[in-house]
């Protein structure tokens, strides 16, 4: 039988080090790192300056196949395999993304990896942890509050009420605020416009911060934000309203990344969250370079399946930060696989060798396009507890006959005693396999062409059709001068199409891209294939009901 601890059990269990022990480990200087509390640091940029010369540690990305709506457990591999290359004596730090409060309250379903794999405090972690999401959620309100102001005082940059594409955020899933009218009240309270609000991981800043390189590059990108569009149709910016400098400061601390560790004492930089579908999914630039400079291996994750969030991180995020990544692990459970080989959600504990043989095809095409992108590669099997021995062995067997390399991870039962086959892995792969990196497409050619390049070569789509809305604004775009940047693309994360119940690999379909969208600041053009959640709701039964805090502090039912 196995041992069933809730994830909060297992962390409030474990033995934590002060985080001034830590950064002793690290070698930070005194003046480099700044205590929030006894278990959380912030790491100052100044790091990176002193630092600049060493070479750059060995960039692991995590990824997965198509996700079921549980999640594959990127996020508890990312952190299992980075407790298991220190047990193998490779000085390794893990870089991870910031939890959003809306989905904590709302999802149960951990946010900091699970069982014996996880980054701890997660209370804090899970909770207000350093202030980052709320000093985002303060400077975009800030923008739209200038905004607003700038119209009521007489407008003199034309700014069209109608067109104001700068809405306000909340760290909350909060359907009642989707669409609101602001203004209302008479002469004194504003001019009355419709706008909504956002929850705060889907705003642009939380994508800029996650991009930019240092608090010079966080400004400029901040001031290219564009907020709204005059009459004539053209773009008015956060610079129009003179507001970068503002916003920079109150950003200027999110900009660290926050040290934590693990429950095996590894250290992890847990820093930005930006969505992975309007935006690119990934933790800050920031914080996989820093700790790139700080480890020898850096165990990174990019959100959803390999098609949205490793291709982001390798087309986008790479370049945004000069990130050079050595290996991608693939991890693949058993209950997805049979999912995508044709099994119902409520009969994924049975065994079915053939559902997982069918559901293959999909790991397949995830493995395809790594191989593309010329990076080695391992698949992690992320192990279940309802997973079989001859489910296991099919696996193992296929990727072997397909010459994929692949190795068991049990790092939620085990941590990363359970890891240690899939670390001596990676860093055999890393040290003798064949890596070529290269984009998926070139940042000159039209957007069209990009978008083209990822749906054929990463969706294995025929085509891709365009809206009639969608070929204008890549007119306007290009006339704009945004025609260079990458694109990031919203598309579903449970079928490498763009409609969710097609699972495992569909073919001869054809991407539908319905709107474009700039984020001038972030740096790249959103291509949404459908409607894109930008403020959730609470499910039936939120999280929150089963939350709460005993007499002395210690947060209970937390997952
Ligand atoms: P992802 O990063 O892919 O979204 P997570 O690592 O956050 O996935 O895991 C999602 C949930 O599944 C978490 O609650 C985690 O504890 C749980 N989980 C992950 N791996 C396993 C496993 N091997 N066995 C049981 N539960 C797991």
């Amino acid at each position: 039988g196995q041992d069933v601890k809730s994830d909060i059990e297992i962390a409030q269990a474990s033995s934590m080090v002060k985080v001034k022990e830590l950064v002793s480990d690290l070698r930070l200087k005194e003046d480099e790192w700044e205590p929030y509390g006894h278990y959380k640091a912030k790491l100052s940029l100044s790091v990176m300056d002193r630092l600049k010369d060493e070479p750059d540690g060995k960039v692991i990305l995590v990824t997965a196949i198509n996700p079921t709506p549980a999640g594959e457990g990127k996020s508890t591999v990312t952190v299992g395999l980075g407790q298991a290359l220190n047990k193998i004596n490779k000085k390794t730090m893990i870089a991870l993304r910031e939890p959003s409060l809306g989905p904590t309250m709302g999802i149960k379903g951990g946010a900091a990896g699970g069982g014996y794999s996880q980054v701890v405090p997660m209370e804090d972690i899970n909770l207000h942890f350093t202030g980052d999401i709320h000093a985002i959620t303060t400077a975009h309100n800030a923008l739209a509050a200038m905004l607003d102001n700038h119209v009521h005082r007489g407008n003199e940059l034309n700014i069209d009420v109608r067109r104001v594409v700068w809405k306000r955020v909340l760290d909350m899933n909060d359907r009642a605020l989707r669409q609101v009218v602001v203004g209302l009240g008479g002469p004194l309270q504003g001019v009355p416009r419709e706008s909504g609000f956002d929850i705060t991981v889907a705003s642009e800043i939380m994508a800029i911060l996650c991009l930019a390189t240092s608090l010079k590059d966080l400004k400029e990108r901040l001031a290219k934000i564009v907020v709204a569009y005059t009459e004539k149709d053209e773009p008015v910016t956060a610079k129009d309203l003179k507001a970068e400098g503002a916003l920079t400061l109150l950003l200027k601390d999110a900009m660290k990344p926050n040290l934590v560790q693990t429950l095996e004492n590894t250290p992890a930089l847990i820093h930005g969250g930006p969505f992975a579908n309007i935006a690119h999914g990934c933790n800050s630039v920031i914080a996989t370079k820093m700790a790139s400079k700080l480890g020898d291996y850096v165990v990174t994750e990019a959100g959803f399946g390999a098609d949205l969030g490793a291709e982001k991180f390798l087309d986008i995020k790479t370049r945004a930060g000069d990130i050079d990544p050595s290996l991608v692990v693939i991890v693949a459970t058993i209950r997805a696989l049979k999912m995508h080989g044709g099994v119902p959600k409520d009969n994924l504990k049975e065994e079915n060798v053939e559902a997982l043989k069918k559901g293959l095809a999909n790991l397949k095409k995830h493995v395809e396009t790594i191989r593309s992108f010329g990076l080695p590669h391992v698949v992690a099997i992320n192990r279940f507890i309802h997973d079989t021995d001859t489910e296991i062995d099919t696996l193992k067997s296929w990727c072997e006959e397909q010459g994929i390399n692949v190795e068991l991870a049990d790092v939620w039962a085990k941590g990363g005693e359970g890891g240690i086959a899939l670390a001596e892995r990676v860093v055999k792969e890393i040290d003798e396999g064949e890596k070529n990196f290269t984009h998926m497409y070139e940042l000159n050619t039209s957007i069209e062409e990009k978008v083209e390049s990822i749906a054929k070569k990463v969706y294995g789509a025929k085509g891709v059709e365009f809206s009639p809305q969608a070929r204008k604004q890549m007119k306007i775009y290009e006339d704009n001068g945004w025609g260079k940047y990458p694109v990031c693309m919203a598309k579903t994360q449970y079928s490498l199409s763009d409609d969710p119940k097609k699972l495992g690999r569909p073919e001869d379909f054809v991407i539908s891209v319905r709107e474009l969208k700039p984020s001038v600041g972030a740096g790249f053009i959103v291509a949404l294939t459908g409607n894109v959640m930008t403020m959730p709701g609470l499910p039936k039964e939120p999280a929150a009901v089963k939350m709460d805090v005993d007499e002395s502090g210690k947060a209970l039912g937390l997952f």
